[in-house]
């Protein structure tokens, strides 16, 4: 019999079917990967390249050959100018389309896959990120900041140089709010962060538990509504990304190289997306919210049952999947 679960976090509901038993084989890539090569003539994010994109805003190191670059989304969905204004049109409301949106590239190489990214490398990405991020938060028109990364066709890419987005908004989505109010409520009713309480429940169990070092647990979590989807979660009480200390950040760095290994090992470099789910602004000093990252590996559609309800239906049992991802070996450095 299939089973309804409820995140404990975002109170969603997910339809967990496994009716037909599904291994990882049942997910695994089979389409090859164009080969690449090193650099593109073609590609803005190529070394050499940079005339072909906005003048950057961001680099690492300061000087000389970058290894990381940030630079304004050419196609940007926010205007970087003007004031955040609201209007009031009779019942409808509208708001000026102004915030941040930036490409945040990863490496002068065209060509590297998640899986063949330097823990080296990603630590620069992590700081970029941290530096990015409160950037943006300096922005006083921006509410809320999202960083994610887009891999493959299914993840809504086509642009293959390794990168990852930084968007800023004026105001926070519905989504957002309802899960900030629902922690806020579980704040005021145990007194406890609802994702520290979630950390202490899934080291208890043990089931759900992918992989960990001293900063960060990755987990299946519970309720969840995509194959082998992650949580990676620092251990640490930390409300906002601009409060992760640059050790968790090279601890961070670790845990994406050993997530991106164990999916590309189990899955066959997956399609993927991940998104850090952070406190709106207004909201950083609070007690009720904890930042996390939502990995989500792209191995199925939505159909109209999802679109009809809003519930997805995961056909895995997320305690199988963390058993699997727990047991693929890979290195840590
Ligand atoms: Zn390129
Ligand atoms: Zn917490």
């Amino acid at each position: 019999m299939s089973e309804l679960r409820q995140n404990l976090v975002t109170k969603e509901w997910y339809v967990i079917a496994t009716g037909r038993a599904r291994r990882p084989d049942d997910f695994v890539r089979r389409k090859p990967r164009p080969r690449l090569p090193r650099r593109s003539s073609r590609c803005p994010f190529c070394a050499g390249n940079e005339s072909l994109t906005p003048p950057e805003v961001g680099r690492i190191p300061a000087d000389g050959k970058w290894q990381v670059r940030v630079v304004p989304n050419k196609f940007s969905a926010f205007s970087p100018e003007g004031p955040a204004d609201r209007h009031v049109d009779g019942l409808y409301r509208w708001a000026a389309g102004v915030g941040v949106h930036e490409v945040i590239v990863e490496t002068p190489r065209h060509d590297l896959i998640p899986s063949q990214i330097s823990l080296e490398q990603l630590r620069l990405i992590m700081r970029m990120y941290l530096e990015r991020y409160a950037a943006a938060l300096e922005d006083n028109r921006v509410q809320l900041i999202i960083l994610f990364k887009n891999y493959g066709e299914a993840a809504g890419t086509s642009l293959i140089h390794p990168h990852s987005q930084l968007m800023a908004t004026p105001l926070v989505p519905t989504h957002i709010r309802y899960r900030i109010e629902e922690a806020r409520r579980y704040y005021d009713e145990v007194g406890r962060c609802v994702f520290c309480d979630s950390l202490s429940i899934e080291v208890e169990e043990k089931e759900r538990v992918v992989w960990e070092n001293d900063g960060f647990l990755v987990f299946s979590p519970y309720a969840c509504g995509a194959p082998y989807e992650v949580w990676i979660m620092p251990k640490r009480h930390i409300p906002c990304f601009s409060m992760t200390t640059q050790k968790e950040l090279d601890q961070l760095a670790e845990t994406l190289f050993v997530v991106h290994r164990k999916m590309h090992a189990l899955l066959n470099d997956p399609d993927f997306n991940y998104v850090v789910r952070v406190t709106p602004k207004d909201e950083r000093y609070g007690h009720a919210f904890h930042w996390y990252i939502k990995y989500m590996p792209r191995l199925t559609k939505q159909a109209g049952f999802e679109l009809g309800t809003g519930m997805y239906v995961n056909t895995t049992l997320p305690e199988d999947n963390a058993r699997y991802l727990r047991e693929v070996k890979v290195p840590v450095s």
